[in-house]
């Protein structure tokens, strides 16, 4: 089943669009087809520099990366696969040949009616309470008339001639079986003055010429499908499955927006998601599995994705349950695996951290605590450099740990670390000897671990003080809990 996604590159990529993406690409994948990605940029007003490596590179961020069409190499935006160009602004001449077809077909016709002339019509329309839909001023007039207009230079759309008596039926994979009124259909244009073509005219060319099974899209545009059904059944070709995507929405129902949070996949990225946990979110965001399994890998969902398991109605985009699959996610990846991808954050910050040879052990001392990958810079950084050890901090009512006391705790916790050789160094060790310690004297446990988690660390909250003190190493522990004492 070949699929495809084909976003305008008018802005960064939206959750919404990426959860488009992933179901098509699943779908793609699980049929062992390509998964095309076309860049739809007919409307050169709102198209923004940049949006297609901002969208390629948020896919990619994802995993889902193209077979076919518009694809990152070494950092560049190229395009691959025998049925291109994949950008429809290189593809114009198809879409006039196509439009042209239809003119000589009678299922399209110049309109000359000017974008004033548009509005009175459309204020008129809404004034009499009707919808407001194009009159067909231009629909009959005389072929004479027309070639003289466009001779004298005059500017003109293609419009396409609506069946106002038929009845247009389908049956939507996601939807079910549809009817579409004819007389409720407006005279979409099809080929813009400026020659470019709308969404309508050229994803049918492209469909169609890229041999494309299913189209999957978000369902704003379900109520456009009777003219695209139209459009393939005028030009001879058969029509594609189409799937329409039902919407996310804020918690209080309304369409999915900005002002009740983040939409661009870019935010997400930046705020330090991992793409399994957004892509299993999202995944689950209108699929059921039909079991009570939640979380799931790429490779699962491959196997166990189906359309007939897409629900119709639209999905709540619930962060707090994002939030949760991000921390199942975190927890889940490998020790190496979790050092691996916050270690370039933290050397971002701590250079020293880039080549440091312990990394992956101290990596695993937050993989726990840590929700959001950036946050890996912060919770490290005594690691690598010396901390700021506030008294205030190292005395705790709580722990019971006092002013008078602090200096003959620290004096114990020199002592015992001392003596431990530096080829025993380690957690075992550490804990074993404090712990004698603890059954020797007078001290409670959080007497002694309190400050000394304290005094490596400099922080109110971390990991615990075995493990800091073991992975900090013997020499900078002890001369730590010196400079404190
Ligand atoms: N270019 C359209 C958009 O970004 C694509 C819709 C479709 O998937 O056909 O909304």
């Amino acid at each position: 089943m070949r699929t495809r996604f084909p976003p305008s590159p008018t802005g960064f990529l939206h959750v919404g669009g990426l959860r488009t993406a992933l179901y098509s690409w699943l779908l793609a994948k699980k049929s062992g087809d390509h998964f095309i990605l076309r860049i739809e940029d007919t409307d050169q007003e709102r198209s923004v520099p940049g949006a297609v490596e901002s969208i390629v590179r948020s896919l990619a961020w994802a995993g889902l990366h193209a077979d076919e069409g518009v694809m990152l190499e070494s950092d560049h935006i190229v395009q691959r696969g025998s049925k291109g160009p994949y950008i429809q602004s290189e593809r114009l001449p198809l879409y006039k040949k196509y439009a042209d077809e239809l003119l000589k077909s009678g299922h399209a016709y110049h309109c000359f009616c000017t974008s004033k002339r548009l509005e009175q019509m459309r204020e008129e329309q809404m004034k009499a309470k009707k919808a407001p839909m194009y009159d067909r001023l231009c629909l009959s007039l005389p072929e004479d008339e027309v070639k003289r207009r466009i001779k004298a230079g005059e500017p003109y759309v293609l419009r396409m001639k609506i069946p106002r008596e038929e009845v247009i039926t389908f049956d939507d994979d996601i939807r079910g079986p549809l009817a579409f009124q004819g007389s409720v259909i407006d005279d979409q244009i099809l080929l813009k003055s400026d020659g470019f073509p709308t969404y309508h005219l050229a994803h049918v060319v492209d469909d169609h010429l890229m041999d494309i099974d299913l189209v999957m899209r978000g369902e704003e545009w379900l109520s456009s499908l009777p003219k695209h059904l139209l459009l393939f059944q005028y030009l001879g070709w058969k029509t594609p499955r189409y799937a329409h995507v039902p919407l996310l929405l804020n918690k209080d129902k309304t369409k999915l927006s900005k002002r009740q949070g983040s939409v661009a996949v870019e935010e997400y990225i930046a705020k330090g998601y991992l793409p399994e946990a957004l892509l299993n979110f999202l995944a689950l965001l209108g699929w059921n599995p039909g079991t009570t399994q939640e979380i799931f890998t790429l490779e699962e969902l491959k196997d166990q994705f189906s359309l007939e398991r897409v629900q119709n109605a639209g999905a709540i985009f619930d962060v707090e349950k994002l939030d949760w699959f991000q921390g199942q996610w975190i927890r889940r990846l490998s020790p190496e695996e979790f050092a691996a991808r916050i270690q370039p954050i933290v050397a971002g910050k701590f250079p020293s951290a880039k080549s440091d040879p312990g990394f992956t052990e101290k990596a695993t001392l937050i993989q726990d605590r840590l929700t959001f990958l950036p946050e890996a810079a912060d919770m490290l950084s005594f690691f690598y450099e010396e901390p700021d050890v506030g008294k205030d901090l190292l005395v705790s009512e709580k722990q019971k740990v006092t002013t008078e006391l602090l200096p003959t705790i620290l004096k114990h916790l020199t002592d015992t670390l001392d003596a431990i050789p530096g080829k025993d160094w380690s957690m075992t060790t550490i804990q074993t000897k404090l712990d004698q310690l603890l059954v020797s004297g007078s001290l409670k446990k959080g007497q002694l671990l309190w400050p000394l988690r304290v005094a490596l660390t400099g922080k109110p909250y971390s990991p615990g003080a075995y493990e800091t003190a073991a992975a900090l190493g013997k020499t900078k522990t002890l001369e730590r809990l010196r400079r404190v004492l």
